[in-house]
């Protein structure tokens, strides 16, 4: 998988991007990151990037011809036209299913705005997808690239050490996962539940099963209403007094 993003900030992505496990894939060259400093696409004397909106009205645009030599530079080796993201608060939010589309890409393109945002004809020109990561407004793009980008290499095979943990985590079945627990026993005077215990792995998926339903009842109930549930599992939240089922 191979990440360009288009910034007035490289070093933020590259910084963010290469630490932990998506540095350690880097490292194995299961990802690259290209990280593209927009300012160095501009033809004015001082490199500037952005300019005074028309119409009026505060805070500065972007301005499309840096984007534009930017793109056109980190494309023009592609035998297809990638997905351009633009990350912006007035896209679609974000979810896992989304994430588990983009990982099927070979090459994504991040654009970060900055600023009031970017000059709409250059996001007319080479924007596919219009993405936020939440109904809130950020200073800037990186953000909201490095939560996706970070999202969508987890996916990509390889990238976890044990691919399981990505397969049976929250959203799977649009399910929110199960509580964890680990050593010792006892903590603070809890122990961790007895089945977890008992080496019973039947047992174990039966209760992980429930605790993953309880806990998306308890604080996401909107996910119940797409979630890929046996009747098992519906018998199961009826006793929780969970009645929107048909
Ligand atoms: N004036 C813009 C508006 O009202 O839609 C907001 C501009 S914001 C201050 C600057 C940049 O941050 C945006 O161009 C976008 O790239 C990024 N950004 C801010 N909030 C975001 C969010 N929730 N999701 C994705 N990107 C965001």
């Amino acid at each position: 998988m191979n990440f360009h993003v288009l910034t007035l900030f490289p070093e933020m992505i590259r910084q963010g991007f290469d630490t932990s496990v998506t540095g350690r894939a880097l490292a194995n060259g299961l990802l690259h990151l290209n990280a593209v400093d927009i300012r160095d696409y501009s033809r004015d004397k001082h490199k500037h990037v952005d300019d005074y909106p028309y119409g009026g009205g505060a805070g500065m645009v972007m301005q499309p011809e840096p984007i534009a030599l930017a793109y056109e530079d980190v494309v023009k080796d592609m035998e297809k036209c990638p997905r351009v993201i633009y990350v912006t608060p007035q896209g679609r939010v974000f979810n896992q299913s989304m994430a588990e589309e983009l990982a099927k890409e070979e090459d994504l393109v991040f654009l970060c705005g900055h600023y009031e945002g970017v000059d709409e004809r250059i996001l007319e020109e080479i924007v596919t997808d219009y993405v936020s990561i939440g109904d809130y407004v950020l200073t800037g793009g990186e953000l909201p690239a490095l939560v996706m980008m970070d999202a969508v290499s987890r996916l990509v095979p390889g990238v976890l050490n044990n691919e399981d943990s990505a397969e049976f985590e929250s959203f799977h079945d649009n399910l929110l996962e199960h509580p964890h627990y680990t050593r010792p026993v006892e903590f603070n005077g809890k122990r961790v539940p007895e089945v977890l215990l008992s080496g019973h792995h039947g047992n174990i998926e039966k209760w992980r099963r429930e605790q993953s339903l309880k806990r998306t009842l308890e604080r996401r109930p909107d996910l119940l209403e797409t979630a890929a549930l046996t009747s098992e599992d519906k018998k199961y939240l009826r006793e929780l007094g969970y009645t929107c089922l048909e």
